[in-house]
C-alpha cells in the first residue's frame, strides 16, 4: 500500500485517496478542431511509464483537495506532492 504525504494532512494511506489520472496530459486548446481519432487519443490513450510519473490524486477521506503526486511506478516511492496547480514539495 502506498503512503501519500498530503501537504495539508500529512502521511496518509492510499485508501484515503482516489486516483485521478495522468497529470501530464493537457486538454487540447481547441477541442472542436480535433477529429474523432485525435479526440479519442486524448481521452483514452495514456503512456505506461516505468519510473517517474506525475499523477492526480483526490484526498477523499481527508482535506478533499486535489494533489499532484510524483511517483516512481517501479518502486512505488512517492517523490513529491503538492496541491494541484501549486509548486511541488518533496524529497527531490
Ligand atoms: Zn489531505
Amino acid at each position: 500500500m502506498l503512503t501519500i504525504p498530503c501537504p495539508h494532512c500529512g502521511d496518509r494511506a492510499e485508501t484515503e485517496f482516489v486516483y485521478g489520472g495522468d497529470a501530464g496530459v493537457s486538454r487540447p486548446a481547441d477541442p472542436a478542431a480535433l477529429g474523432d481519432a485525435e479526440w479519442s487519443a486524448y481521452l483514452y490513450l495514456r503512456d505506461n511509464p516505468r519510473g517517474r510519473h506525475s499523477e492526480y490524486w483526490y484526498h477523499r477521506s481527508g482535506c478533499r483537495r486535489w494533489l499532484q503526486v510524483e511517483r516512481d511506478t517501479l518502486t512505488h516511492r512517492v517523490l513529491a506532492t503538492s496541491f494541484a496547480g501549486y509548486p511541488k514539495r518533496g524529497s527531490e
